[in-house]
């Protein structure tokens, strides 16, 4: 089988409900091209049968290309070993749960076809989402807006169209805690936005609870800023300099016989609070260190039950590299 122009990948993390209504869905708007494409499903270790789902849509389509993980390694992972064996030549990343609308992806290979080499969805609306999720996602898109020193355009997702140089790049980024929106923003090329309103999830509920997303907000932030590291050093100089300061006002107030700073609750609480900072501190470090240890082990960035057929073969020529 030629190289299709077009690749869909899309992560699959336990969406029987979704699944019947996504494939429809984007053959439709794929078919409208009149290209050849693929749609890479991605199973990030499913527990409701979606992985069985995937075969069988790929039975009855050779177009559906499975790749079928051994557990669950996490939605970035998922996108990244669709990266892996996509082939075509261009490559579009949408969501499972039909929350990025697939006629969007008409708009991008617009721009595509224009020669931007990037062309990410920029949320301009978000329906059917708590005000919770809105306000953290808000806050975390300015916060990694601000303290990274790549330009992560704001209000974007995983969702966007990348061409081939793109991908061969971030293909060979084999970093392990991965942020992939700002991977894609790092590599430069060119890039532009198409606007959108994110749909509410078809079916079934987030697969983002708190836990993961706290992960991936730090993910980010250690992959991109090295501002929490600085922090540190911030904090040090501040409470060295007003210790500093505060050295003559004590004095001052002893002589003049005031009874301020006597007694042992101000000692406590002076040394609880710098043992506070020096604690955040080294957590600090440690994330950091947790990551760097993380990527000298060198394991696998994800574990194969199934992948698709002729890749396999491909990649066997090609010799594997990890
Ligand atoms: N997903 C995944 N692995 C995970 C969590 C999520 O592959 O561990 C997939 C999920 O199936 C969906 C996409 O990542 O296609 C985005 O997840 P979700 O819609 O739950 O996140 P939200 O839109 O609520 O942020
Ligand atoms: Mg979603």
């Amino acid at each position: 089988m030629d190289a299709p122009t077009f690749s869909i990948i899309a992560p699959v993390y336990n969406e029987a409900e979704t699944l019947p209504a996504l494939y429809p869905r984007v053959k439709e708007v794929m078919d409208s091209t009149g290209e050849e494409w693929e749609l890479i499903l991605v199973d990030d270790g499913s527990t409701d049968g979606s992985a069985d789902m995937i075969r069988e849509l790929a039975r009855q389509d050779p177009r559906v290309r499975p790749v079928i993980f051994a557990r669950n390694f996490g939605h970035q992972i998922a996108v990244t070993a669709g990266l892996d064996y996509s082939r075509g030549q261009a490559v579009v990343i949408i969501d499972a749960d039909l929350q990025d609308p697939p006629e969007v992806i008409l708009e991008m290979i617009e721009k595509w076809r224009q020669g931007y080499e990037v062309v990410y969805g920029v949320r301009t609306d978000r329906e059917g989402e708590s005000w919770f999720k809105l306000w953290t996602a808000a806050l975390f898109y300015r916060l990694i807006y601000r303290i990274t020193d790549v330009d992560i355009p704001l209000d974007t997702g995983d969702f966007r169209l990348m061409d081939r140089k793109v991908v061969d790049v971030l293909n060979q980024m084999r970093e392990r805690h991965r942020f992939l929106r700002g991977m894609s923003a790092w590599v430069g090329f060119r890039q532009t936005g198409v606007h959108y309103r994110r749909a509410s999830r078809y079916a079934g509920e987030t697969k983002y609870p708190l836990r993961k997303m706290l992960k991936f907000a730090s993910d980010a932030i250690t992959g991109f800023s090295y501002l929490p590291l600085q922090l540190a050093t911030y904090l040090g100089f501040l409470s060295a300099g007003l210790s500093i300061l505060a050295i003559p006002v004590v004095v001052y107030l002893r002589a003049s016989g005031s009874q301020a700073f006597f007694g042992q609750a101000t000692t406590l609480i002076a040394v609880l609070f710098l043992g506070g900072v020096q604690l955040i501190s080294l957590g600090i470090l440690g994330e950091y260190i947790g990551r760097l240890y993380d990527q000298t082990k060198g394991r696998p960035l994800y574990i194969l039950r199934e992948a698709p057929q002729e890749a396999e073969s491909r990649r066997s020529q090609v010799g594997s590299d990890g």
